[in-house]
């Protein structure tokens, strides 16, 4: 991991250097060009002039005024020229070539006699240079032939190359450091996550944090976004362990008080009605044991999607009375009025029975926690996306704090523990109710009653 991550690193650099060096030379052909453009401009520029000059001379005074102002003028001047006057026939009637013209002067004989100026560039032997010749016809016809060396110009561009060289190595040795300190920098958050990762991966303590980043761009927002999945993923592991452990101990109960009877009824004399009584107690707490186990099974299969839901038209007035009758000695024996306000065609496409498990539910709760003397309502009503189901009770009601903790799984309020219950009611209904795209809430008002509205769609939604 640590060679890959540091091949990342030497990706870069390089990466950066190319374009660096890339640069660079694109930078050097550009000057060079223009540099070589201007100064051999300015060559020629001097050449021509010459030839001017030398033009002048001879109309003026033909070949022998021509010989002698060059003559004149060479003695006092430390540029020398090449001058050739060749006539009509091709032979050389005036000729000056310095002593250093070294190169190939036959080449010259080559130039025509053409009205227009023409230029020609002949290479010096053994020597980085070249001659600069622009010939054009006299008005007699000859033709006149004036050069020059171009040194200059390549001992500028020489100096150019050299310095320029220089430089492109300083900017590229800088580059390159720079650039590795740049990406070790800009790399530092990545190693710390990194850091970060492996030490949850070693550990399994959740208790690792990126330090609050200073800024918000793409490496603050990875940091963020780690700091809150490993904060979502703390919360989680707390609520199974604890979860967990509620499970056990509410499962430890009715198992120990099963085993205790049991080991009473074979420690006691034999008795065959006490032994079926003894069995049939343990049965009950068996059953109590397997409900929640089932109910936690219900629970996870609504919550992760895969309970299987039969979805058809279900009449609600039915199923309203229906779910009231199951309860209607427990309501008659706590004195409850248990009343139902349903329209008689209303319906909701649902599995029916998960919906009856949900209102049975809700009915079983508002019995319990309603004192003898109250009222219950069930009331339903059609909304523009679905349908409303309301169970209202004049019990004891929750306290603010309580209502968002009544959903979680085996949460059973302070209050309760003298009622029969797991504490798995709610956490059903909502996952059913979930489980059918609806919402769930809760309205109470401590000492004068509950509202629990189950929202299920018209049609079912995702989730
Ligand atoms: P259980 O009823 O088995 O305790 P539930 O999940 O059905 O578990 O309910 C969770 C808690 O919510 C209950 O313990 C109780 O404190 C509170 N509760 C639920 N329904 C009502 C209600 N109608 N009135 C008052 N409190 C309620």
């Amino acid at each position: 991991m640590k060679s890959d991550r540091q091949s990342f690193t030497l990706r870069l650099n390089a990466w950066f250097a190319t374009v660096m060096i890339a640069l660079s030379i694109a930078l050097f052909l550009a000057a060079y060009f223009l540099l070589y453009r201007a100064i051999e401009q300015k060559e020629r520029e001097i050449v021509r002039a010459q030839l001017e000059v030398c033009r002048a001379w001879y109309v003026e005074g033909g070949l022998s005024a021509l010989s002698a102002r060059f003559a004149a003028q060479q003695a006092s001047e430390k540029e020398s020229f090449i001058v050739r006057v060749i006539g009509r026939n091709g032979a050389a009637l005036f000729a000056s070539v310095p002593r250093r013209a070294d190169f190939d002067l036959s080449k010259l004989e080559d130039m025509t006699h053409d009205e227009a100026l023409r230029w020609l560039t002949l290479p010096a032997h053994d020597r980085d240079a070249a001659w600069l010749i622009a010939a054009e016809q006299l008005p007699d016809g000859a033709l006149l032939q004036v050069g020059k060396t171009t040194d200059a110009l390549g001992a500028l561009l020489r100096e150019f190359r050299s310095i320029f060289g220089w430089v492109a190595l300083i900017a590229l040795v800088l580059g390159v450091a720079g650039g590795s300190w740049m990406t070790r920098r800009a790399l530092a958050p990545i190693r710390e996550l990194i850091g970060a990762v492996q030490n949850v991966i070693a550990t399994g303590r959740m208790d690792q944090r990126m330090p609050q980043p200073r800024n918000n761009d793409e490496l603050g927002q990875l940091a963020r976004l780690f700091n809150i999945m490993i904060e979502k993923n703390a919360a989680l592991i707390r609520g199974m362990r604890e979860a967990l452990d509620n499970v056990a101990h509410d499962l430890r109960t009715p198992l120990t008080r099963a085993r205790s009877t049991a080991e009473a009824a074979l420690n006691a004399e034999p008795d065959a009605a006490k032994c079926r009584n003894a069995l049939l107690d343990s049965m009950e707490e068996t059953d109590r044991v397997l409900t929640m186990l089932n109910t936690l099974m219900d629970i996870s299969e609504a919550e992760t999607g895969l309970m299987r839901l039969d979805i058809e038209p279900v009449p609600l007035a039915e199923l309203v009375t229906e779910v009231i009758e199951i309860f209607d000695l427990v309501a008659q024996e706590k004195t409850i009025a248990v009343k139902a306000a349903v329209p008689p065609d209303l319906s909701v496409p649902a599995d029916r029975n998960r919906v009856r498990q949900v209102l049975a539910n809700l009915l079983d709760n508002a019995l319990k926690y309603t004192p003898a003397g109250g009222h219950v309502v069930i009331t339903a009503e059609a909304r523009p996306d679905g349908v409303c189901i309301t169970v209202r009770d004049t019990g004891e009601g929750i306290s603010p704090e309580e209502i968002p903790r009544i959903w979680d799984r085996l949460y059973r309020g302070d209050k309760s523990r003298a009622q029969r219950g797991l504490g798995l009611g709610l956490s059903l209904v909502r996952a059913i109710t979930k489980a059918h795209g609806g919402t769930v809430t809760a309205e109470s008002s401590p000492g004068k009653g509950s509202a629990f509205s189950i929202h299920l769609p018209a049609a079912k939604g995702p989730g």
